[in-house]
């Protein structure tokens, strides 16, 4: 069992009550490392070695700050075999993904020390004798509460363009998959970010997370995770009239029309779905599939499924790792159960792989014969399942495709170059792909439409989200205006 310690004004610090927590492998079902459980009382010493901080911290130069999340990306490839082997212990993800993460990350360091130095005003020479000029500054201490599912890239999404901006942070990842952002800790410590700037609490959401909400001297919540949880935090937020951003969940489609590239979209198609094993935000569960290719989409489709090797994310040919933790995969299994209530026809999987006795692994899964009302076509499952439809027309398709109350992603797949621009622009989702899905750039907003979220991450939008604007005017007049 590894011990680790929470990152509070510079130092590396148990929870003042001394009460720690487990962290389970969900390979193995193994605890293998412990954290410290953070109460209230952490949560405010972090709140206020951010905000003591921040006093210097926010009158760096956009330079100097470069320079650390230059560093601070450069640390993270140097230990990128170490953080993608615990991210894979942690979270259970494929190897190749847990590399790909960690890749990710550091290329989101290096993207915002980029954008660091290019965060300009605007300067207007009035009409009358004075210039009126506008300066972005950071927002100051931001709350960033991070899901179990990509525990270090979406930390990394939250501390780079907040820190870029020159706010500093409390971040509080997932109780489950909390040691990547602990790993982390340690290179901003190494590198020299000065005490206070990086605070890592670990704790649970309710009482952890809920603190760092609440606190009165936090300015801005920015949360990755379930609607239900983001509603919470926007209604806690809202007593205190905070900056929210809230990167939520999400049912989404991906469209297979008669004229598409099967063999491409078909690998795709089992991407979208199962990447994560399922557990992504943006993950494609809804595959709408039109009349013309369904029965020979569908055969060839079920016949490439068996390809995904389901096991440890440590094994190199592994490409489906287990499920979060326990409760989650039983979470899942009540959806399969569900489907088969609701009377779609499970046309694959829906069980635990035979040959694997430990840890929460779970066979891909795919429904057929779904109807647009059913709980698994409505709710997000987040785990390896797809529910498959079939539809006749462009108009079908796109209505089936916004019939949900999510709006974060869609695909479509076709080699008609107009219907593909004509359809992207219908679908109701705030990142899109057109033959292939799920790859994002760090240079590109993510974030979804109606209840997948409100406000985006990544690029030049990423960055906005963590500052404040200030109008500047100057009267050039030496003589009174003579207004009385
Ligand atoms: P949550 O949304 O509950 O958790 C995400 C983060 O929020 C975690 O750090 C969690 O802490 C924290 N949290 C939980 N409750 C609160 C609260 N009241 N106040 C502040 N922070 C809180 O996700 P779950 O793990 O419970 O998963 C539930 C569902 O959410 C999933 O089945 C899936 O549908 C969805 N989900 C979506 C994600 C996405 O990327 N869009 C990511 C993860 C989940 P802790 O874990 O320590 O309790």
């Amino acid at each position: 069992m590894k011990s680790y310690q929470m990152y509070i004004g510079g130092a590396f610090v148990n929870a003042a009550s001394g009460k720690t927590r487990e962290v389970v492998n969900p390979a193995t079902e193994q605890a293998f490392a412990v954290v410290p459980e953070a109460g209230a009382e952490d949560v405010d010493a972090a709140v206020k070695a951010a905000r003591k901080a921040f006093s210097t911290w926010s009158k760096t130069t956009a330079l100097e700050r470069s320079r650390l999340l230059m560093r601070l990306s450069g640390k993270i490839l140097e230990n990128a075999a170490m953080l993608a082997e615990l991210e894979i212990l942690n979270n259970g993800k494929a190897k190749r993904e847990a590399q790909g993460d960690v890749d990710d990350a550091a290329a989101c360091f290096e993207f915002y020390a980029g954008l660091a130095t290019k965060v300009h005003g605007e300067t207007m020479l009035t009409p009358a004798n004075a210039v009126s000029y506008v300066v972005r500054e950071p927002l100051g201490v931001c709350g960033q509460i991070v899901p179990w599912n990509l525990p270090i890239l979406m930390a990394t999404w939250k501390l780079a363009p907040a820190l870029a901006a020159g706010n500093c942070v409390v971040l509080k990842p997932s109780e489950l998959t909390p040691l990547t952002a602990l790993e982390l800790a340690k290179l901003i410590h190494e590198v020299g970010f000065p005490a206070g700037v990086v605070n890592i609490v670990t704790g649970d959401g309710k009482t952890a997370g809920e603190a760092i909400v609440t606190h009165p001297d936090v300015d801005k919540v920015a949360f990755t995770g379930g609607t239900v949880t983001g509603s919470r935090i926007m209604e806690l937020a809202s007593k205190q009239l905070k900056r929210v951003t809230l990167e939520l969940g999400g049912k989404s489609p991906a469209i297979f029309f008669n004229d598409c590239n099967m063999d491409l979209a078909i690998d795709w198609g089992l991407f979208a779905t199962f990447a994560g094993t399922g557990q992504v935000c943006s993950a494609g569960t809804r595959l709408l599939v039109q009349e013309g290719i369904y029965d020979e989409f569908m055969q060839r489709y079920l016949a490439k499924i068996r390809d995904i090797k389901v096991g440890s994310g440590l094994e190199d040919d592994v490409t489906m790792g287990p499920l979060v933790s326990k409760h989650h995969r039983e979470k899942v299994e009540g959806y399969i159960s569900l489907g088969k209530e609701e009377g779609a026809t499970l046309a694959y999987g829906g069980d635990r792989p035979a040959h694997l006795k430990t840890g929460y692994f779970l066979n891909p899964t795919v429904f057929t014969n779904v109807t647009p009302q059913m709980r698994i076509v409505r709710e997000e499952i987040f785990g390896p399942v797809a529910a498959v439809m079939k539809f006749s027309t462009e108009e079908e398709a796109v209505a089936l495709a916004n019939d949900t109350h999510y709006g974060l992603a869609a695909g479509i797949f076709t080699q008609d170059i107009t219907r593909a621009h004509r359809v992207i622009r219908e679908l109701r989702a705030g990142v899109t792909w057109i033959n292939y899905y799920h790859p994002t750039y760090n240079e590109m907003p993510w974030g979804g439409y109606k209840q997948s979220g409100t406000g985006r991450e990544l690029g030049l939008y990423g960055i906005e989200a963590y500052l404040e604007t200030k109008q500047i005017n100057i009267n050039l007049d030496t003589a009174p205006v003579g207004w009385y």
